[in-house]
């Protein structure tokens, strides 16, 4: 996945340890900072094609990440279960 959009990041010149919080404060903290960010969805895109575990990634804490993942995993089985009822083509 293409990577250039990292230079435009508005955390890029800030201390990296903002974006590895310990707290749901800190937590907080690096969202707020995210929401400004021109690149907020690639980022998250980015974090989550990766399987990123560790930080906040476009605005989305660990938790939240993994939740969007399963999610992801949900409807993906059930597009797969639903196309074994689709009629064939040309029927
Ligand atoms: S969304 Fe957040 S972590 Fe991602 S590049 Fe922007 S500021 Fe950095």
């Amino acid at each position: 996945m293409d990577s250039d959009w990292m230079s435009q990041g508005k955390c890029k010149e800030m201390d990296p340890a903002l974006f590895f919080p310990s707290d749901g404060v800190g937590v907080q903290v690096a969202q707020r900072i995210c929401a400004e960010c021109p690149v907020i969805t690639m980022c998250l895109e980015y974090a989550l094609s990766n399987r990123i575990d560790h930080g906040v990634w476009g605005g989305a804490s660990e938790r939240e990440r993994r939740r969007l993942l399963s999610h992801r995993r949900l409807a993906k089985k059930k597009r797969t279960e639903f196309s074994f009822y689709e009629p064939a083509q040309g029927h």
